[in-house]
């Protein structure tokens, strides 16, 4: 049966393999706090209605008011009033008989150029931008799916466009595509599938990349004793334990 994953998956995976395990391998897949999405979501809700002509109103009078603040200002910027090609665009690409699978904010014409345009809100711009996953799948994603898309472009009319507000402030982030990063993210996927799927050890980063990980208590980064005591499955009673003290 073909493996399937998500960019976030293949994030994880960057970022630390540790994590990696306990949430995809292990399925902890603690839910995070949905308090940390109610920003982003509603913006990202707003604009999509907007996209699709949905009458806003009732929903503006009803919405926190930092959500419309945000909305307005994305709404108001030139990027928001490109034609739109699609929006929040899920896609599934073959890579290897594994499938990748992603959802893109939306993709907009500026002349004969197309845009991969990802709102930012809560989070930051991933740095360096060009060299993150999520940058790399949707350019490739969409290149691979012109037909479906309905337009006709070469590599260099493709750019991901990161378009952020932080404190009322508008920044972009730009990474245009090529025909030679196309045949580099090929072949960086092809490799890293690869190597996950043949990855039955998962390794500990010599530092913690993220300090709202909840697995901070077990994962072995504070105290590498833990790790042996849980890694039988027998303890993942325990795991789930005490990883919900931790999130709890
Ligand atoms: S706490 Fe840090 S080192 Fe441990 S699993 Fe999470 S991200 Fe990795």
């Amino acid at each position: 049966m073909p493996e399937s994953y998500s960019v976030n998956q293949l994030k994880t995976w960057n970022k630390c393999q540790k994590k990696y395990e306990f949430d995809y391998v292990r399925k902890l897949l603690w839910p995070a706090n949905p308090k940390n999405f109610r920003l982003g979501k509603g913006v990202h809700q707003l604009l999509d209605y907007a996209s699709r002509k949905l009458p806003l109103a009732p929903i503006l009078t009803s919405a926190d008011a930092d959500i419309v603040s945000v909305w307005q200002i994305l709404n108001d910027s030139k990027w928001a009033k490109l034609p739109i090609i699609a929006s929040e665009w899920g896609f599934s690409l073959e890579i290897q008989k594994s499938w990748l699978y992603g959802r893109i904010d939306r993709i907009a014409q500026e002349d004969d150029r197309i845009h991969i345009l990802d709102w930012k809100t809560g989070t930051g711009i991933p740095y360096p931008a060009q060299e993150d996953w999520q940058t790399l799948i949707y350019l490739y994603a969409v290149f691979e799916a012109q037909k479906e898309l309905g337009i006709s472009i070469k590599a260099d009319q493709l750019t991901f466009t990161y378009v952020q507000v932080n404190h009322n402030a508008l920044k972009t982030v730009q990474v245009p595509y090529s025909t030679a990063l196309h045949e580099q993210i090929q072949d960086r996927l092809t490799q890293t599938l690869d190597i996950i799927q043949a990855t039955s050890s998962f390794q500990l980063p010599p530092q913690c990349p993220d300090r709202f990980c909840p697995y901070r208590k077990i994962c072995g980064i504070e105290s590498p004793e833990i790790l042996e005591e849980l890694s039988d499955p027998q303890a993942e009673n325990k795991v789930k334990s005490v990883v919900a003290e931790e999130i709890f």
